[in-house]
């Protein structure tokens, strides 16, 4: 059986199926409950950014995530 590994939570992620119990972002494997917090923490972010820019909500994700691997956690921006 195929098992992969969050890289926020460190948990062990049973059959992964891309897109619907896992989320590839860059070279990071985020779990569904953390892809979640993720949303939940930049969406007040990107509410408040105009004009929308994708290269620099690509660049926050990224961010976030990198930021979140450390902690073991997502944590508001
Ligand atoms: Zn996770």
């Amino acid at each position: 059986m195929k098992t992969l590994v969050c890289d926020v939570c460190k948990r062990v992620i049973q059959n992964p199926i891309k897109d619907r119990n896992y989320f590839h972002i860059k070279d990071r494997d985020l779990c569904e409950p953390c892809k979640d917090q993720l949303e939940l923490v930049l969406k007040p972010v990107v509410r408040n950014k105009h004009p929308f820019n994708y290269d620099w909500y690509e660049r926050l994700m990224v961010e976030s995530i990198e930021k979140a691997v450390q902690k073991g956690k997502f944590e508001a921006v």
